[in-house]
C-alpha cells in the first residue's frame, strides 16, 4: 500500500510517499480502507521532532475516515463495508480512568499518529472499540476533518472550563482547526456570546459566517483594550498561544473567571504575575483532548447538522509536504484534508 512516512525530523522533505507492508489484523481489530485524513498543527510539531519524537520510521495523521474492508472475528459492532470514522486517539479501556469514562487520563492514552502509526497511509488496522460509524450527511473528507478538532474543543469548553449558557467567552484563533468548531459549540450548543480573534481581514468575514458574534484581527488591534471597551471583564478564554497573549488573557477575564488552555503555540514557558489569580479568584484551567464518549455526542451533533466541518483545502496523499506547507503558512482557516 502506499503511505506517507517519516524517516528523520525536520522540513517538509522528511515526508515520503512510498509503498509500505500492508497492516494484519488480530480478532478484535478492524481494517480500515483509509478515505481521507486530516491534518492538525500536532503533525508538523511531530515532523519537526519538536516535543514529541516518536520511534522512526513513522506515519503522521490522527483523524481518519474510510470503510471497513476486514474484520476480526470478535468484532461485533462493525460489518465489512460500514463508512466508518475512527477516534483520534486509543487507550487501554481496562483501567480505572478508562472505565470510568476519563480514557483521555489512560496512561496509555495515544493519539494516532503520536506515538502510534496513524493515518497518512491506505489501510490501517485498529481495536474496533474505536471504529465509529461515520455521519450520513457527510462525505469522507467532511468526516475525517471534524474528529481531533470537536474533541478536543468540546472538552476544553464544557468539560473543563464549564462554559454556561450566555456567558461571554473569548475564542483565541477562530480560524484555527479548534477555534473554528469551538466558536460552534459555543454559540451554537450553548448559546455563548462568542468573540474571537483573527490574524488577517479576509479571516473576518468567515469567523462570522461560522457564528462568531465579534472579531478581531489581533496583528491591527489591541485585544485588552478592544474587549475592555466594549464589553468590560469577560468571562471565560480559550487560547493554545500560550507565551504571548498569557498576560493579555489575564487582564480580560473577569474576577472568578476562567482561562482555558490546550496549548502553547507561541512558547510554553511563560512569567505570570499570581497577584491576578489569587486576589481577583481567576482558575487556569488544562484541557487535553477528550473523552471518547463524548466522540459519540459529537458525531451525532455533526450528523443533526447542529455543528458543520470546516474545510480549508483538499488535497491527494501524495501531496502531503504540499498540505503541511498550506497549514504552516498561516493562511488557512478551517482543516486541511488529505483525500487517500
Ligand atoms: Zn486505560
Amino acid at each position: 500500500m502506499k503511505a506517507v512516512i517519516i524517516n528523520n525530523f525536520g522540513d517538509i522533505d522528511v515526508l515520503e510517499y512510498k509503498e509500505i507492508e500492508e497492516p494484519k489484523i488480530g480478532p478484535n481489530e478492524v481494517l480500515v480502507q483509509i478515505k481521507a485524513v486530516a491534518l492538525n498543527h500536532l503533525d508538523i510539531w511531530i515532523r519537526k521532532g519538536i516535543n514529541i519524537r516518536p520511534k522512526l520510521p513513522h506515519i503522521l495523521g490522527a483523524d481518519i475516515s474510510g470503510i471497513v474492508v476486514d474484520k476480526g472475528s470478535e468484532v461485533k459492532h462493525i460489518d465489512i463495508g460500514d463508512e466508518v470514522v475512527l477516534a483520534p486517539a486509543i487507550s487501554c479501556n481496562l483501567c480505572y480512568e478508562c472505565i470510568s469514562g476519563n480514557d483521555n487520563f489512560c496512561k496509555s492514552y495515544s493519539i494516532l499518529g503520536e506515538n502510534v502509526w496513524g493515518g497518512y497511509r491506505e489501510y490501517i488496522n485498529i481495536r474496533g472499540e474505536f471504529v465509529f460509524k461515520k455521519p450520513n450527511n457527510l462525505n469522507f473528507i467532511e468526516s475525517a476533518s471534524f474528529l481531533l478538532t470537536s474533541l478536543t474543543a468540546y472538552n476544553a469548553l464544557i468539560r473543563r472550563g464549564n462554559l454556561q449558557r450566555d456567558e461571554i467567552i473569548l475564542i483565541m484563533s477562530g480560524g484555527s482547526g479548534v477555534g473554528s468548531v469551538a466558536i460552534q459549540i459555543a454559540k451554537k450548543i450553548l448559546n455563548a456570546y462568542v468573540i474571537t480573534t483573527v490574524g488577517s481581514d479576509e479571516k473576518i468575514e468567515k469567523a462570522y459566517e461560522i457564528g462568531a458574534d465579534y472579531v478581531i484581527n489581533w496583528k491591527k488591534s489591541d485585544i485588552v483594550e478592544e474587549i475592555k471597551n466594549k464589553f468590560g471583564r469577560i468571562d471565560m478564554v480559550l487560547d493554545h498561544t500560550g507565551k504571548m497573549h498569557i498576560n493579555n488573557l489575564i487582564k480580560i477575564v473577569k474576577n472568578g473567571g476562567r482561562i482555558v488552555t490546550y496549548g502553547a503555540t507561541s512558547g510554553h514557558i511563560a512569567e505570570i504575575d499570581l497577584r491576578h489569580i489569587f486576589f481577583r479568584q481567576i482558575s487556569i484551567i488544562g484541557s487535553t483532548m477528550g473523552r471518547r464518549s463524548d466522540l459519540i455526542k459529537i458525531i451525532d451533533y455533526y450528523e443533526k447538522g447542529i455543528l458543520k466541518p470546516v474545510i480549508y483545502k483538499v488535497l491527494p496523499l501524495e501531496d502531503a509536504k504540499q498540505a503541511h506547507k498550506i497549514l504552516e503558512s498561516g493562511e488557512v482557516f478551517g482543516k486541511v484534508v488529505l483525500e487517500v
